[in-house]
């Protein structure tokens, strides 16, 4: 069994809210934290530190990591690897753990930078960066290769090394639109890690259906030849054009596939359970159904009809079934209110919103109080435009400063 391990680094606050016609508001994004630090995530690309609108949401979250509320995870912002961006970033937020990035194939540096960089100052202007980093004191430096997939592999060593030489910790290699497939990318992985021996980041996109092979396989390159191996995921699968790589999709292969975990090793403090739980609230929170054939957490995952099959799931589960519903969190009954129901809301008042806390079984000191929530959770509403769920609610009477925070906004 390889010494080196597989790490989840989930990236839906990051590329998930960059899919087009969707996001997330910033409410979401915290309570999305939050349940990828439960179920055990590694890290949370958790925003972009140079935007403004993110600063109050970026900082508040940081304070909960803090307060011990949002820990062990990490919360790793996402910025253009130029000095300017390293700049803001420190300057905006308190953000200790930074993802710098920069297009590096010829398509994207003839196509995007049109004669402003070449080649050469990409890795010049990348390296200041990392070096700006180093003297800010930020704890975790990723550097990526946008459309690494597309690029001269001589080319993506010399900057890679060039990373590593001024103090990366990873270089994230990221099949931007999804061109790799498992053997292309096995390969190239293969190649980089061995000649660079540091970890890598896997950020692979689905736009021809491969994304949780092709993660696999660059995973299994990086450990092949030495590293460590940190995959990104979304949850759903979220992200720009056909999707990034599903996280339970990629747990439940890492898992379940034949042979892979009694050779390649994912991080122990994986608690697949959570699954069902935050893929049904971050489908809420999007706005999007999950999938009725989506692994592990479609409604059809675990549903038999047919004859044959029917009665061979009956007489034993494993005739048709890899896993376990239970080990994804589902089999418990939900119930849904069909009778009258008080929601809280951005115009609700307080005889309403008192019905809706004393069912959560959230009781306040007194009036001032409760009516101090109550404006925030009408605050929260304005943000996400839909009814709160228990999971909100509760996080807002918890940590009422911190929830303040989030939704505060000045343009
Ligand atoms: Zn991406």
């Amino acid at each position: 069994m390889a010494k080196n391990k597989i790490y989840i680094i989930d990236v839906t606050n990051r590329d998930g809210v960059q899919t087009s016609r969707l996001g997330l508001a910033k409410l979401e994004k915290t309570m999305i934290n939050l349940f990828l630090n439960e179920m055990g995530i590694f890290q949370s690309e958790f925003g972009f530190p140079v935007t403004r609108h993110e600063t109050n949401y970026l900082n508040a979250n940081i304070k909960l990591a803090k307060m011990g509320v949002l820990k062990p995870i990490i919360l790793e912002g996402w910025i253009r690897a130029i000095p300017e961006d390293v700049e803001k970033a420190t300057k905006l937020t308190k953000v200790e753990h930074l993802n710098l990035s920069i297009s590096t194939s010829e398509q994207m540096i003839q196509g995007k930078f049109k004669g402003k960089f070449s080649s050469r100052d990409v890795i010049r202007v990348m390296t200041k960066a990392v070096d700006l980093a180093k003297k800010k004191r930020i704890k975790t430096i990723g550097v990526n290769a946008e459309d690494a997939s597309r690029t001269e592999m001589a080319y993506l060593i010399k900057f890679a090394r060039a990373a590593k030489e001024h103090g990366a910790d990873r270089i994230r290699y990221c099949d931007t639109l999804g061109f790799d497939n498992p053997f292309s990318i096995y390969e190239r992985v293969k190649k980089l890690a061995t000649a660079i021996k540091m970890p890598i980041e896997l950020h692979c996109h689905n736009d021809l259906g491969m994304v949780v092979a092709t993660s696999l396989a660059g995973a299994k390159a990086a450990i092949d030849s030495g590293v460590d191996a940190y995959i990104n995921t979304t949850i759903n699968g979220m992200g720009e054009r056909a999707g990034n790589a599903d996280l339970v999709s990629v747990l439940l292969a890492l898992e379940k596939s034949s042979g892979f975990k009694d050779k390649y090793v994912l991080d122990k403090r994986i608690n697949l359970s959570k699954a069902w739980k935050i893929a049904k609230y971050a489908s809420y929170a999007f706005g999007v159904p999950i999938p009725i054939n989506q692994p592990g957490v479609g409604a059809n995952a675990f549903a038999h009809e047919s004859g044959i099959h029917a009665d061979g799931a009956l007489k034993d589960r494993r005739n048709y079934e890899l896993y376990d519903f239970e080990e994804l969190g589902r089999g418990e009954s939900e119930i849904i209110e069909t009778g009258r129901e008080i929601t809280a809301g951005e115009y609700s008042g307080i005889k309403g919103f008192r019905n809706v806390y004393d069912k959560l079984e959230i009781a306040f000191k007194d009036k001032k109080e409760a009516t101090k929530i109550l404006e925030l959770v009408r605050y929260a509403n304005v943000h996400t435009q839909k009814p709160l769920t228990k999971d909100e609610l509760k996080f807002i009477a918890k940590y009422p400063e911190i929830a303040r925070q989030i939704f505060t906004m000045s343009p």
